[in-house]
């Protein structure tokens, strides 16, 4: 909902609000915020807040560190933390420079000038539904620090008693719809102690605020039921890893640009285009949708998260599905994404890629029907199946040869997000790891 600077004044005097969360979001894709006192709510609704942007990652220089913070009025919530003094009320900022011009190190900027030129090829949204999946670890009941011991044994679709998360992910719902989500389904996942929330879609910019909303909510709900959720997309060895589905579908005037009636498949032509744009840049694009050395343990064959670029109506296992919902449900599903990525980058290099392939009429190649886990290398190569980067390292030399994904990071996040990326792989590769010993102190 969008809100005046009227209803937010009345909102604040009729709950009793006492404090204000301006949130916005860093390089890393981690929700920062600033909390001032309700008595700052008049300079807030002016755009007169200001902070030190020096100490968040990614952000500014030290001679430039003073930065405005905006708040889009669309994102103003009341909290469901309350304090014993009164409640919490949260609102999504976007940083501006001293000198009031947009801050383009902000990815939520970033995402608002590329959804600008999505405009201009007159297109209205960019439609964005997840399927964020998470683990609750138990907490130690002495020192409340998190443990590697899962809170349960269930598995897909289970039901309680098994599902002990039940409950916590009860709240997580309860919690949800209380910030305004409309929450559709949500169950155990696969492995143990793993779950999944999906809520209703939205425009990609709010679709990208409540991603970050919703971290908050499922760590914050954990927590009160003694638990630790986790979006690490593979925080265990040798069960299934925690992705983030995005499905997605492009919107003019008329309604959902990816489907047509008249084709005997349901798609257009521009879905198609859309979905060739997809995986031309899908390799080069993995830095930004799987953004950490983890991430790439993830995306190993069998474990349901996908390894190879291809697609298809049918199968599970290729990196993109077309779901069999037509007519305004119409939407393709990059099943890559985790929930480690920044949700404005990703949206942003995603959409990038799709209207790529639109404007320059991208034919996406065959669709592969079969499961790919059991072809043979040679059967892939002659059914042109790349696959996805190995490594963050391999991700990331893809990522700088992209001109099309670059631009849709602009310049500033692009050259802050490679070099923070490349001095983290530079910290992974020296570490010795306790594999390694396991396997070779001995042998050799
Ligand atoms: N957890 C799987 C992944 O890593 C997805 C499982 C599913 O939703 N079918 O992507
Ligand atoms: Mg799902
Ligand atoms: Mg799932
Ligand atoms: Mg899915």
């Amino acid at each position: 909902p969008t809100y005046t600077k009227d209803d937010v004044r009345r909102i604040v005097k009729d709950e009793n609000v006492q404090f204000l969360r301006l949130m916005f979001t860093d390089l890393y894709g981690t929700i920062k915020n600033v909390e001032v006192p309700v008595s700052q709510l008049d300079k807030l609704l002016d755009n007169k807040i200001m902070f030190d942007g020096s100490s968040i990652d990614g952000f500014v220089r030290i001679e430039e560190s003073d930065m405005w913070l905006y708040p889009d009025l669309s994102t103003w919530t009341i909290l469901p933390w309350g304090s014993e003094y009164g409640k919490i009320a949260g609102v999504i900022c976007e940083v501006y420079n001293s000198d009031r011009t947009p801050f383009m190190g902000d990815p939520r900027n970033n995402l608002i000038r590329v959804l600008r030129e999505m405009k201009d090829l007159g297109y209205t949204d960019f439609n964005i539904g997840t399927e964020p999946e998470f683990f609750l670890f138990k907490l130690d009941p002495t020192t409340n620090d998190p443990t590697t011991k899962l809170n349960d044994q269930g598995s897909y679709f289970d039901l309680a008693p098994v599902d002990l998360g039940e409950n916590c992910r009860r709240e997580i719902v309860l919690e949800l719809e209380r910030l305004g989500f409309d929450v559709e389904a949500s169950h155990h996942e696969v492995a143990p102690g793993q779950h999944e929330v999906d809520f209703k879609y939205a425009d990609a910019l709010h679709a990208a605020d409540n991603i970050q909303l919703f971290k908050l909510v499922v760590k914050t709900v954990a927590r009160k039921h003694g638990l630790h959720a986790t979006f690490m997309p593979k925080p265990l060895t040798s069960i299934n890893g925690s992705g983030m589905h995005v499905n997605m579908s492009l919107f003019n005037d008329s309604g959902n640009v990816f489907y047509d009636a008249s084709a005997e498949s349901g798609l257009s032509e521009d879905a198609m285009y859309f979905l060739g744009g997809l995986l031309k840049h899908a390799r080069n694009f993995t830095a930004i949708t799987n953004p950490i050395v983890n991430s790439y343990k993830r995306l190993v064959p069998g474990y349901e998260a996908p390894v190879y670029v291809a697609w298809s109506g049918h199968n599970r296992s290729p990196l993109i599905r077309v779901p069999a919902a037509r007519g305004g449900s119409t939407r393709l599903e990059l099943r890559s994404v985790d929930s480690t990525a920044n949700p404005y980058l990703a949206v942003a290099t995603i959409l990038e890629a799709g209207l790529d392939g639109v404007r320059n009429k991208i034919e996406p190649p065959k669709p592969i029907d079969r499961n790919i886990y059991v072809m043979t290398e040679e059967e892939r190569h002659a059914n042109n199946i790349v696959d996805l980067p190995s490594t963050l390292h391999n991700a990331l030399k893809a990522l700088k040869k992209d001109d099309v994904i670059l631009n849709s990071l602009g310049e500033h996040l692009a050259a802050s997000f490679l070099e923070g990326k490349r001095i983290e792989w530079e910290a992974y590769r020296q570490d010795v790891s306790q594999w390694e010993r396991k396997q070779y102190f001995e042998q050799y």
